[in-house]
This record gives structure tokens, sequence and C-alpha cells, in this order.
């Protein structure tokens, strides 16, 4: 079994590691963070995490975590809820007349959930009794230890750590995160690096969280994601009573940077009849910024050939996205168990046959979904910069408009809001749930295009100027 060492202790890299770990590898992770996971219950009040900037942003479990986790990570779910993490179908919300009732298959949909520091103190609570993994925490990696193989490719043996101390391994993981610094690390050895597309997403988050007294989370009217003109807001459930509600709009947007203002931020939330009652309660935080947040994939097979052997990518460190649909961490999942398919499928000391493999999993199980999530993404900002100049949005993506078909339809028949769930909820792409027989014209037929109510561009100008 190898010897493999993880550069970041991240949900995805902790999830990983783990996985690997109880596959018998030898799993040591180091974490540039010092300050150990405090237990889940005071987690979000006490652990310092500057490795993560998102760390207290709204985050939620989309079911497909659940799933990968149920067969990867035997018992990480039930710790969760048993720390006080949400059980959520959000079928369960929705009156019989539009879900026809409660069907067999239902219970994919449910996710189990928890704001980020929680869920993350229990993952590596879970990770922490795996035999086989150690986990480093106060302990950055500097650079790594390289050689040059006889075709040239820049071979990873190992990490240097901040502290001089040199580690080598069979194999090192890249979890460092969306600004992990392997990439020049590899350029500085001699490797052309990957290709990396890099780009500002375009997006800016205004986001509070809340508590109810009494542990209940508020009603969703409509989905946990909803889209007012020229802003979305997302309303996601969490943790013991608490949950987030985030306004999103485009970094472009200045008329809207008022919003940092609690105040302001409570009028522009109180004027969505659908969401205002979700911040009558407790809040546990004011308004947190973020900004910034880029768009950023790193291929490392270029022309068929890797750029480095001997070490792979994982979760954000390989790609991430402006996070409004709530991927991140499902779509790591997912590739943290690629991961394992992979290291039981090819020999660790075929260097290269490693990062080629691993490459073609990533095309076949991650990278799909980072194109969907990218293209939804650039539609929607184009949607909301078309508002703000006052026009309307038209395009002739056929996926797009469908997916639009599909969404405006959902309360009109029951067969469509489980197929608009499976793509939320990452258990099916819109590609396919939309070429499924008469699934499109069932949906065009059917959709809706009323606005949820709510101010227009003028009246929330005035709103937020006021
Ligand atoms: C605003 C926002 C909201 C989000 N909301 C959601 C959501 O609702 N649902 C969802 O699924 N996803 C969400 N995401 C995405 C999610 O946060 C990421 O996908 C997830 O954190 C990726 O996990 P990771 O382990 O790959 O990286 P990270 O969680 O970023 O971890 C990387 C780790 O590497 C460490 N590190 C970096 N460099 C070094 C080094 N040199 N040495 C040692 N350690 C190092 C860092 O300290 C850090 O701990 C959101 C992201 C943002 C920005």
């Amino acid at each position: 079994m190898a010897r493999i060492v993880f550069v970041g202790g991240g949900i995805v890299g902790v999830s990983a590691a783990t996985m690997l770990a109880n596959d018998g590898h030898d799993v040591t992770v180091l974490e540039r963070d010092p300050t150990p996971p405090p237990p889940p219950d005071t987690a979000w009040d006490e652990w310092d995490r500057r490795g993560v900037n998102q760390f207290r942003q709204l985050h939620f479990f989309l079911a497909r975590f659940r799933t990968v986790a149920e067969v990867e990570l035997p018992g990480l779910t039930d710790a969760m809820v048993a720390a006080g993490a949400l059980r959520m179908n959000p079928l369960a919300g929705i009156p019989d007349e539009i879900t026809g009732g409660w069907r067999d298959g239902d219970e994919r949909f449910e996710a189990v959930t928890a704001r980020r520091p929680v869920g993350e103190s229990v993952i590596a609570a879970f990770a922490a009794k795996t035999s086989g993994l150690t986990i480093r925490r106060g302990v950055g990696v500097a650079g790594l230890l390289t050689s040059v193989g006889p075709d040239g490719v820049v071979h990873v043996n190992g990490v240097r750590t901040e502290s001089g101390g040199d580690i080598t391994a069979d194999l090192v993981v890249d979890s460092g995160g969306r600004r992990s610094s392997v990439p020049a690390w590899l350029r500085e050895a001699g490797s052309p690096g990957p290709q990396e597309m890099i780009e500002d997403s375009g997006f800016v988050y205004y986001g509070r969280h809340f508590r109810s007294a009494d542990g209940s989370i508020p009603p969703a009217f409509g989905g946990l994601l909803q889209h007012y003109g020229s802003v979305s807001v997302l309303t996601l459930p969490a943790d013991n009573g608490t949950w987030g509600v985030g306004v999103i709009t485009s970094s472009k947007d200045s008329a809207l940077r008022g919003m940092l203002d609690v105040d302001c931020w409570e009028r522009v939330v109180r004027s969505y009849p659908f969401v205002a009652h979700w911040i009558d309660a407790e809040p546990i935080t004011d308004v947190k910024l973020m900004a910034k947040i880029e768009d950023r994939q790193r291929t490392y097979v270029v022309d068929g050939l890797p750029v480095a052997t001997g070490i792979v990518p994982l979760g954000d460190a390989w790609a991430c996205t402006n996070p409004s649909l709530g991927r991140g961490i499902s779509l790591g999942i997912v590739h943290a168990a690629a991961l394992r398919s992979l290291l039981r499928e090819v020999p660790l000391d075929d260097a290269r046959a490693v990062a080629t493999r691993w490459g073609e999993l990533t095309a076949e199980h991650a990278e799909p979904w980072f194109a969907d999530t990218l293209a939804i993404d650039r539609h929607r900002l184009a949607e909301i910069e078309a508002v703000i100049a006052g026009r309307q949005y038209e395009t002739d993506d056929r996926i797009w408009n469908l997916s639009n078909a599909l969404a405006n339809a959902v309360t009109k028949d029951a067969d469509l809001l489980r197929r608009f769930l499976k793509v939320a909820m990452v258990l099916e792409r819109n590609v396919d749930v939309l070429s499924s027989p008469g699934v499109a014209e069932r949906a065009i037929a059917l959709a809706d295009p009323t606005p949820l109510p709510g101010p227009d561009r003028t009246e929330l100008l005035a709103l937020v100027a006021a």
C-alpha cells in the first residue's frame, strides 16, 4: 500500500484522505491552519480557519454529498445528524397537490446539511478515528520535492514543509483549495504547470446567518435559490435551528453595495414576500461579504501528456466556480471517490498511467458538472446585467432556455418537479434530464414565466438608497 500526502486538510481533502486510509494506504494530511477542530457545538464560534475564506459563508450540503458519503464514508452523515445537522427532503415541505404525494425513489432527494464549520468539524472528527490516517495541523507545505524523469516530465517525490522538513510520498494530492500554490511550485521545478483557466466569476455575496428560538427552520416558499431580476436570494437551512440568507448580485453592481449595511440588507430581503419571513429571527452574524470569487480550472494532462507525475489535483484545487448552486462540496466528494477508484485501478509505480488516468476520471466524473455550472453562471450573470441595463436577456442556448422552462414548470407537474430536483441536487445533469423523452416539450408547454413577487429594479434601487 502506498504512502500518500495531502497538501491541505479542507473538507474535500480530509474526506478523500479518509477514503484512501480506509483502503489501507498510509495517508498524511498537512494542513496549514493550526487550530484543532473544536467539537461541532462550538465550531461555529471558535474554529479559526484562515485558510478557507468562505468558512463562515452560506453553505448547503446537497443530496449528492449524502449519497456519496453513505457509500464511501459510512457513518459520516449519521455523525453529522447526531451533531445537529438537518436531514431535509425538499419534497417534504411542498404540498401534495404539487408533489403528487410521496413516491418510491423520493428518498434520493434527502440532503444532510449544516453550517460549514459544523459539517467540517464532524468530518474532521470522523477522519481522526480512521486508522492509517494522520492529520497534522499547523504544518504548511512550502514546496515540492521533485526530480525529472527520463521522459523529461517533472515527477513529485514528496513535499517540503514550511518548517523545513521533507516528507516523501508515492503520491502527493493537491487539496490546497482554490488558491493552491502547487501550480507555481511545479513551474519552479521546470514543469510547464497545469493549463489554467481563470476569471472573476463576476458575483458578489451578502450573507447572514440566523437562529430560531425553538430549533425550527422557517417554511420554504420556493426553492433554496430564487432569482429576482438583478439579484438572486439564497435561503439555506442548516444545523441546530440555524440557517443562512444570502443576496447575490453582480460584482459590477455598485448601486447595491449599500447592502453591507444591516438595515439596508434587511430592507431589501424584507421586500421579497417569499423570503421576508426567513429574517424574523435572531441574527447570529452581521452581513458578511464575499467578493472576488474566481472560476478556475487546472488541467494537468495536456494533449495526452501529463505536465507532472506523482501529483494529482483534487476538489477546489482542480476546479471551482461561483458557488450559488452550492455544488463545490458535492463535486469534491465525487472527485474524492474517483481518486479512491484510481488507486484501486492503477498501480502507483506507473506514475504516468496514474496521471493520465486521473485526467480521464476527472473528465468523466467532475468536468461535465463543472462545465454545466460555468455555463449556468455565465447566463445568469448576463441576465443580471441585462436587467440592470433595462433589457430582456435573450439567448439561443437551448439548454439554458429549457432549464428555465423546467424551473418555471415545477409547480405544474409532479414529474417535472422531480426532474428539476435531480439537477438541483447534483444527481443528474441538466442535459440528460432535458433529453429524456417528453420532458422538454412538457416543460415548454407548462412553463409559467410570471416573475416571483418582489421589487423591480427601480424599486430595488430606491430601497437600497433609502
Ligand atoms: C462563498 C462560498 C459559498 C460556498 N457555498 C457552498 C455550498 O453551499 N455548498 C457547497 O457544496 N460548496 C460551497 N462552496 C464551495 C466549497 O466551499 C468548496 O468547494 C470546498 O471548500 C472545497 O473544499 P477543498 O477541501 O477542496 O478546499 P478548501 O476547503 O478550500 O480547503 C483547502 C485547505 O488547504 C489548506 N492549504 C492551502 N495551502 C496549503 C499549504 N501550502 N499547506 C498546507 N495547507 C494548505 C487551507 O488552509 C485549507 O484548509 C462555497 C464557496 C464559496 C466561496
